[in-house]
C-alpha cells in the first residue's frame, strides 16, 4: 500500500483516512484473497502515525491433522513512518535502518506500508493454529487423520496398561521392602 502523505506534512496534526485492497506475499504464506487495508495517517511532528486495521485470509496447515484450512484474520496495527533524512542523521554510523527498524519516506512523501503489514501478519499469526476447535488429529500408530474414520489401529489406552502391568512386579516388591522394616 503506497500513500501520497504531501498533504499533511505541512502541520502536526494533519490526518487523513486511507483503505485499499492489496495483493499480499510473504515467504511461506499463502494468502487465499487480497488483503483489505484501512489506515489513518497523522502528522505528530516527528513523524507520520499509521494507524488502521489489516483483514485477510490465509492458508495454514492445521497443527494436529496438518490438512491445509482457510484462516481468516483480522487485526490492528499501528507503524510511525520518520523521514528519511531525519533518521539516517539520528541512526548511528555503522547501524542501518533496517536494524533500528525506522520505517521512513524519502522526498517523495510517499509511504508503502507493504512490509510493515507484512511484518504485522506473520507477527500475529497462531503458534499452534487448527483447522477447528473439534480437531482430533491423526492416529498416533497409521498417520490417518481421525475425521476420515477410524483405522483398525490399538487405542492408546491398552499401551498404557502395558506398562503398568510391566512395572507391577517392582511395585510389589517396594511392598515387601516395606514390610521387612
Ligand atoms: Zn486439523
Ligand atoms: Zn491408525
Amino acid at each position: 500500500m503506497k500513500v501520497k502523505i504531501s498533504g499533511i506534512l505541512k502541520q502536526s496534526g494533519l490526518k487523513f483516512t486511507c483503505e485499499q485492497t492489496e495483493t499480499l506475499s510473504a515467504p511461506d504464506l499463502v494468502f487465499q484473497s487480497p488483503v483489505d487495508l484501512k489506515f489513518t495517517f497523522t502528522n505528530i511532528g516527528h513523524g507520520v502515525l499509521a494507524e488502521g486495521t489489516v483483514k485477510g485470509v490465509l492458508l495454514l496447515s492445521c497443527a494436529n491433522c496438518l490438512q491445509n484450512f482457510s484462516y481468516p484474520f483480522a487485526f490492528p496495527m499501528t507503524e510511525e513512518y520518520c523521514a528519511l533524512q531525519e533518521s539516517l542523521s539520528k541512526a548511528e554510523k555503522g547501524v542501518s535502518l533496517e536494524e533500528l527498524s525506522i520505517f521512513t519516506y524519502d522526498e517523495t512523501e510517499t509511504i508503502d506500508l507493504t512490509e510493515a503489514v507484512r511484518q504485522a501478519v506473520i507477527l500475529n499469526l497462531p503458534s499452534h493454529p487448527v483447522c477447528s476447535p473439534d480437531c482430533q488429529g491423526l492416529c498416533p500408530v497409521c498417520g490417518k487423520r481421525k475425521s476420515e474414520g477410524n483405522c483398525d489401529c490399538e487405542e492408546e489406552s491398552s499401551s498404557s496398561d502395558l506398562a503398568d502391568e510391566r512395572w507391577s512386579p517392582l511395585l510389589g516388591l517396594n511392598k515387601s521392602f516395606d514390610k521387612k522394616k
